[in-house]
């Protein structure tokens, strides 16, 4: 593992979040992508060294919805930034950790990812990520 490479907070609603973050930061939101795969709309903004990706759902039944509806609002994940993921992957695995996808999956920001299951990490999802070659 290695550096915290962004945070996850999910939002109802980008357009409403994303110039509340800019005021926030005091920093311009730099990208916003469609996630097909996850079925979210995400939007990026650098503070320091680590990036916030804001996450707002496509559909009333994708993941981010549905945490809304159990949670509210708020902080979704912890991203770290790994060198080889599967290795990473492999290693959590044999330490007891679940993984919520066996093989690396497409995520935003041309990141491979993989979560951990919310269980073993005293309610706090990690994401592993690692920049696509
Ligand atoms: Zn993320």
């Amino acid at each position: 593992m290695q550096k915290v490479e962004h945070i996850g907070i999910a939002v109802k609603s980008l357009a409403i979040s994303i110039p509340l973050f800019e005021k926030l930061l005091n920093s311009p939101c730099y990208k916003t992508e469609q996630v097909e795969g996850e079925k979210v709309n995400t939007a990026f903004f650098m503070s320091g060294g680590t990036k916030i990706e804001l996450l707002e759902s496509m559909d009333p039944g994708g993941v981010i919805a549905r945490f809304i509806e159990k949670k509210g609002e708020g902080l979704h994940h912890i991203a770290f930034d790994v060198a080889d993921i599967e290795t990473e992957m492999d290693r959590l695995k044999k330490q007891g950790f679940v993984l919520l996808n066996e093989t690396p999956k497409t995520g935003a920001d041309n990141k491979q990812v993989c979560f951990l299951h919310p269980k073993d990490t005293h309610g706090v999802l990690i994401e592993l990520c690692m920049e696509r070659k």
